[in-house]
């Protein structure tokens, strides 16, 4: 695998791979890889010429500075990781490199009522950072294909809006989350979790079972309700918990009202903040991210 720390060297190789011809999968990342960022390495491997992954831990969107202090950097392990998952280059770049002028904004987006929901709502800025660094990035790789995971569901239609603001011909694939044998999804923040809190964590993938299970025969509203409720049981202080149209991220009344509908879940469980989600259902446009 090849590593390259400044935009220019990574354009350059990358510029030569281009005219040879070669399709381009991109799997941006803030790094302390797991299976799951792996997943969408290898899908990029399956299908393009060339796989670059990034690692940056973007400070644009952490709204808390705590946060992105305590978020796990493992480097070694990861460049281990990438490797054997036959990446072909990691972009590995510094706050300079990404943001030469600083912090502020190069391109504003709209995202209406994308980003003033669930993640949106809970973590302010927090999708106008992620904006930036995914638009700053797309500028520097200009891949054919980005690979991003459905666990961070409300982060895949945000840069899908983006994509299609800027009128971008790159194609948006969403991974299918990679669980733990117990059913929490992998996340870089898991390892934060302390051993009992881990024990416990599972519970948010078996609420968000259990409202698949029932929604047959119960209205969204009922089963926030019992969600919120089994969170609280369970030891988690929830955030939110919704049932929405996967278009249009708004909380669906009925499950008959839309042809595509996912619970979204974010609560703290000993002060770590986790989330996740799971289709409910999806009707047509199977092949499109959101
Ligand atoms: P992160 O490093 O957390 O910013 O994640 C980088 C990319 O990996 C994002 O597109 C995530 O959605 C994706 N990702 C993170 N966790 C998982 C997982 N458990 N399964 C699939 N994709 C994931």
């Amino acid at each position: 695998m090849l590593l390259f720390k400044k935009v220019v060297d990574l354009k350059h190789y990358l510029a030569k791979e281009k005219r040879a011809g070669k399709s381009i999968g991109f799997a941006p990342t803030m790094g302390a890889l797991h299976a799951g960022h792996r997943s969408l390495v290898e899908r990029s491997q399956a299908e393009c010429d060339l796989t670059v992954c990034s690692i940056f831990v973007n400070p644009a969107q952490f709204n808390d500075p705590k946060d992105l202090e305590k978020y796990p950097r493992t480097e070694r392990q990861d460049i281990r990781l990438l490797n054997q998952a036959h990446c072909d280059v990691l972009f590995l770049p510094d706050v300079t490199q990404m943001y030469p002028d600083g912090h502020k904004m190069s391109k504003q987006f709209t995202f209406g009522l994308l980003d003033k929901t669930m993640e949106g709502a809970s973590r302010p800025g927090h999708f106008a950072g992620v904006a930036q660094a995914v638009w700053r990035l797309l500028d520097i790789v200009a891949p054919d294909v980005l690979y991003m995971g459905q666990k961070d569901f409300q982060q895949v239609s945000i840069v899908a809006s983006m994509l299609q603001q800027m009128q971008s011909a790159v194609r948006l694939i969403m991974c299918a989350t990679i669980r733990e044998p117990d059913g929490l999804a992998m996340s870089s923040r898991n390892v934060l979790l302390s051993t009992t809190a881990r024990q416990r964590a599972p519970l948010l993938f078996h609420i968000l079972e259990m409202v698949r299970l029932k929604m047959k025969n119960h209205l969204p509203a009922d089963l926030k309700l019992e969600a919120i409720h089994s969170l609280r049981k369970g030891g988690f202080e929830p955030d939110y918990f919704e049932i929405v149209d996967g278009h249009t991220l708004q909380a669906v009344q009925t499950f008959e009202q839309a042809e595509f509908v996912v619970a979204c879940v974010a609560a703290k469980l000993d002060g770590i903040r986790l989330i996740d989600n799971i289709i409910l259902k999806r009707i047509g446009a199977e092949d499109a991210p959101v």
